[in-house]
C-alpha cells in the first residue's frame, strides 16, 4: 500500500507531510518552501501558478489571482459570508449554476473545489518527488467550524487533484494528534487556532491514546486578513489626509498596500515597532506620491485591532462551557496558525486560560503533521489512536411553522446515528417534504440548508395519525445521509446530501 499523506489545506498557507517511522516529515514544495500559499493565478494563455509564484505576481495581475478560496468552498453565492467578502475580492465571484459562490477568471466559471485542486495537485507532486513514488491517497484537514457542503467540497477538491481523500479530519483534532504523539500525555488541552481567515478553538480530552473532541467553536470569519484590513484602512486614511488621495480607488496601490500591511504585522510579532514604505504608491497631477510611515507601534496595531482580539474571547468561552470545563481544567492550550505568533494574541490566550501555552510546536506544520499520522494510522502503518471527533454544528428539520427541530446536536460524537419521529400535520396528507438543515437558531430558515426531499405516498389518514422515522447517519468525514420511514407501512426514502458542486 502507498503513503498516505496528511494535507492542511488552509486559507492562506497549505501545508504537506508523510509519515516516516512513525515521525511527521513536512515536505518541501518545488520552491523549497515548507508551507504553500493558497494562491492560484491565471496568466494570459499561460498555465496557472500556483503558490508563491501566484502570490507574487498579485499585485500586477489582482484580477485574475485567486486567494482565500477556502473563504468561499461549499458556500452558497447569497450568503451573508460571500456578500461580506466579495467586497474586498479583487477577483470576481459569481453564482455557480446551483447558486454556489464560484469564480470568474477570463470569462471562465470554476468553482472553488477546483480552483483548490491546483493547490492539493502542487502539494501531491511535491510528495511524490519527495517520496519518489506515485501518491494517490489523502487525509485532508478542514476547521472544526466547516458544515456538511464545505466539508463536502473539499472531499471534491481532492478528487479533483486526483487524490482519494481517505478522511477529513478537523484541523485542531489533527493538531491535538500529533501534539499527543510527541509526549504521551493524558490531559485536557485546547488547540487554539488563529490563521489567515478563520479561528478555531476546540477542547479535547486525551487519554491513553484516545482523543475525544469535548467541544468545538470558533468563527469562519475572523483571521489574520482582518487585522491586515484593519492596518490598510489605516494606512488609508493617513494618506488621505495627508493628500486627499484616495488609495482605496487604486487596485495595484491597494494590493501593495495589503502586503505592506501584512509584513508589518507579521514584523511587529517580534518588533516594537516597524517601518511602512511604499515610493510610488500612486500619482497626481503634481507627480508621483509615495507612502511613508516612519515608525508604526506595536501599541498602535493592538489599538487598531482591539475588538477583534477581544472576539477571540466568545467561541473560546463557548467551547469551555459545552466542555464542561473550567479555564484551569485546561492543562495544556497548543497555538496553531501564523497569527499565534502575535505577542497580543498569546496575552490573549494566557488571560483567558491563566497559563502560558505549550511550546515547542510549530504553528505552520503542526495540523499536517497531524494529518499524515492520521493517514499512516489509516494505511495501518502506524499503531492505532483513537480520534473522536464532533460535528459542530446541530442538524435538524425544518417543522411547522418554520421552527428548526434538532436531530443531531452539535458536540455529538460522530460517527452517529440519531433518530426522531414527527407527525402529519394535516388530514390525509399523503407526503412530507424534509429540509435539512445545520446550525443553532431555532429559526430553520436562519441556519444552513444543505438539502430537501420527500416522502411520498404515505397512507392517508388523520393528522397525527400518521408517523414518520427521521433518521440521520453522520460519516466519520461529517458526511450527512438521511433516512425518512413511514412507521405503519415501512416505506421509506433516503438522500445522501449531496455536494452542491456549483
Ligand atoms: P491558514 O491556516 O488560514 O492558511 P496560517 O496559519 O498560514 O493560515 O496563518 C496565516 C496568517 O498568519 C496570515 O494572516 C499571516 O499574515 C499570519 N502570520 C504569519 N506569520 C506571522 C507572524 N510572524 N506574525 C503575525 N502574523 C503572522
Ligand atoms: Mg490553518
Amino acid at each position: 500500500m502507498g503513503k498516505v499523506i496528511g494535507i492542511d489545506l488552509g486559507t492562506t498557507n497549505s501545508c504537506v507531510a508523510v509519515a516516516e517511522n512513525d515521525q511527521p516529515v513536512i515536505i518541501h514544495n518545488s520552491e523549497g518552501e515548507r508551507t504553500t500559499p493558497s494562491v492560484v493565478a491565471f496568466q494570459k494563455d499561460g498555465d496557472p501558478l500556483v503558490g508563491r509564484l501566484a502570490k507574487r505576481q498579485a499585485i500586477t495581475n489582482p484580477a485574475n489571482t485567486v486567494f482565500a478560496t477556502k473563504r468561499l468552498i461549499g458556500r452558497r453565492f447569497n450568503s451573508k459570508e460571500i456578500e461580506l467578502f466579495k467586497e474586498k475580492a479583487p477577483y470576481n465571484i459569481v453564482p455557480g449554476e446551483k447558486g454556489n459562490a464560484c469564480i470568474q477568471i477570463q470569462g471562465k466559471v470554476m468553482t472553488p473545489s477546483q480552483i483548490s485542486a491546483y493547490i492539493l495537485k502542487k502539494l501531491k507532486q511535491a510528495a511524490e518527488d519527495y517520496l519518489d513514488e506515485p501518491v494517490d491517497e489523502a487525509v485532508i484537514t478542514v476547521p472544526a467550524y466547516f458544515d456538511d457542503a464545505q466539508r463536502q467540497a473539499t472531499i471534491l477538491a481532492g478528487q479533483e487533484a486526483g487524490l482519494k481523500v481517505k478522511r477529513i479530519i478537523n484541523e485542531p483534532t489533527a493538531a491535538a494528534l500529533a501534539y499527543g504523539t510527541k509526549k504521551d500525555v493524558n490531559a485536557n488541552i485546547a488547540v487554539f487556532d488563529l490563521g489567515g481567515g478563520t479561528f478555531d478553538i476546540t477542547i479535547l480530552k486525551i487519554s491513553s491514546g484516545v482523543y475525544e473532541v469535548l467541544a468545538t467553536s470558533g468563527d469562519t470569519f475572523l483571521g489574520g486578513e482582518d487585522f491586515d484590513e484593519r492596518l490598510i484602512n489605516y494606512l488609508v486614511n493617513n494618506f488621505r489626509n495627508e493628500t486627499g488621495l484616495d488609495l482605496r480607488q487604486d487596485p495595484m496601490a491597494l494590493q501593495r498596500l495589503k502586503e505592506a500591511a501584512e509584513h508589518a504585522k507579521q514584523e511587529l510579532s517580534s518588533l516594537d515597532h516597524c517601518d511602512i514604505n511604499l515610493p510610488f504608491i500612486t500619482a497626481d497631477e503634481s507627480g508621483p506620491k509615495h507612502l511613508k510611515i516612519d515608525r508604526l507601534e506595536r501599541e498602535t496595531f493592538v489599538e487598531l485591532c482591539s475588538d477583534l482580539f477581544d472576539a477571540l474571547d466568545e467561541p473560546v468561552f463557548k467551547a469551555l462551557d459545552d466542555a464542561k470545563l473550567k479555564p484551569e481544567d485546561v492543562h495544556d492550550i497548543v497555538l496553531v496558525g501564523g497569527m499565534t505568533r502575535v505577542p497580543a494574541v498569546q496575552a490573549k490566550v494566557e488571560q483567558i486560560f491563566k497559563k502560558k501555552p505549550t511550546k515547542g510546536v510549530n504553528p505552520d506544520e503542526v495540523v499536517a503533521a497531524g494529518a499524515c499520522l492520521q493517514g499512516a494510522i489509516l494505511s495501518g502503518e502506524m499503531k492505532e489512536s483513537i480520534l473522536l471527533d464532533v460535528t459542530p454544528l446541530s442538524m435538524g428539520i425544518e417543522t411547522t411553522g418554520g421552527k428548526f427541530s434538532v436531530v443531531i446536536p452539535r458536540n455529538t460524537t460522530v460517527p452517529t446515528q440519531e433518530s426522531k419521529i414527527f407527525e402529519t400535520v394535516e388530514n390525509n396528507q399523503d407526503f412530507v417534504r424534509l429540509s435539512v438543515f445545520q446550525g443553532e437558531s431555532p429559526i430553520a430558515s436562519e441556519n444552513r440548508q444543505l438539502g430537501e426531499f420527500f416522502l411520498e405516498g404515505l397512507p392517508r389518514k388523520a393528522a397525527g395519525e400518521v408517523r414518520v422515522e427521521v433518521m440521520f447517519s453522520l460519516d466519520a468525514d461529517g458526511v450527512l445521509k438521511v433516512t425518512a420511514k413511514e412507521i405503519s407501512t415501512g416505506k421509506q426514502t433516503q438522500v445522501r446530501i449531496e455536494p452542491p458542486s456549483n
